[in-house]
């Protein structure tokens, strides 16, 4: 790609999201920095700028369909076309979440964010994708969403806690990618899914064992496949995850 190659990450004031702006923004990319707060994005702009990093504050909320709208009409004007996007943006709903006790307005919250959220900036940004050469998309997922390991032996480390919202959101989100994958056939866009490990961020009160650099590594991985890699995957820094 070229040295104006634009991508845009959601989530990006912090944690993961930051490091995958970082990263992107290393490869001598503009990288706009999607994020709801005006402070922190504002902060995560002048601390991505300070490290060389061609970076754009691009206010939204992935839950407001105006807010949506206007980060494309931004980032449009910023620079005519999106190459790679960055569905990072999400929330757990808070923890615990068991089925027998959760408040259903909490399910929707999250899947409001996590999977329709996706949904919402993927499909405002996709005539800005569309006019890129090889435009990538990827979607931060997790293990915790892989009914394969949730129906299998019982290993909190693989599953996450029982948790009703935040990992059927990321199973919801692995079968969104798949159905965009499919739509996609026979263009040059590649969508994936990724998971970056158990990483310490505010997602988990820092408990993670990953640092937000390594879990971003998969995502910027998938952000600049080459134009034969893999569509309609999910992937981990080890490779492929079971759905
Ligand atoms: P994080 O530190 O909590 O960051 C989440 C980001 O999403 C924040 O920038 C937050 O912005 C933003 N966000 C939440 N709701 C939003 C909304 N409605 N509109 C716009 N931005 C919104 O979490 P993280 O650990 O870096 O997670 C990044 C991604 O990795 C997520 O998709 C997560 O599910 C996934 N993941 C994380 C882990 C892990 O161990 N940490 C494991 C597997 C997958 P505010 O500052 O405004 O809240």
């Amino acid at each position: 790609m070229s040295a104006h190659t634009t991508a845009l990450v959601t989530g990006a004031n912090k944690g993961i999201g930051y490091e995958i702006a970082l990263g992107l923004g290393a490869l001598g990319w503009s990288v706009g920095v999607g994020a709801r707060d005006e402070g922190r994005r504002r902060l995560a702009v002048e601390r991505l700028r300070a490290a060389g990093v061609d970076a754009f504050g691009v206010p939204l909320d992935v839950t407001d369909d105006a807010s949506v709208t206007a980060a494309a009409r931004l980032v449009e004007e910023h620079t005519g076309r999106l190459d790679v996007l960055v569905n990072n943006a999400a929330i757990t709903g808070g923890m615990p979440q068991e089925p027998t006790r959760v408040d259903p307005a909490t399910v929707r919250t999250v899947v409001e964010t996590n999977v329709i959220g996706v949904i919402r900036v993927t499909n405002a940004m996709l005539p800005l994708l569309r006019r890129s050469a090889s435009p990538r998309i990827v979607n931060m997922s997790s293990s915790v969403g892989s009914l394969t390991r949730q129906s299998g032996a019982a290993d909190e480390a693989a599953t996450g806690p029982v948790a009703v919202a935040y990992a059927p959101s990321k199973t919801f989100l692995n079968a969104v990618t798949l159905q965009y994958a499919r739509e996609f056939r026979g263009t040059n866009i590649l969508i994936n899914a990724g998971c970056p490990g158990f990483v310490a961020t505010d997602l988990n009160g820092f408990r993670g064992v990953r640092t937000p650099e390594q879990g971003a590594a998969i995502a910027i991985r998938l952000a600049t496949l080459p134009d034969d890699g893999p569509t309609g995957g999910f992937f981990a820094d080890a490779g492929e995850v079971p759905w």
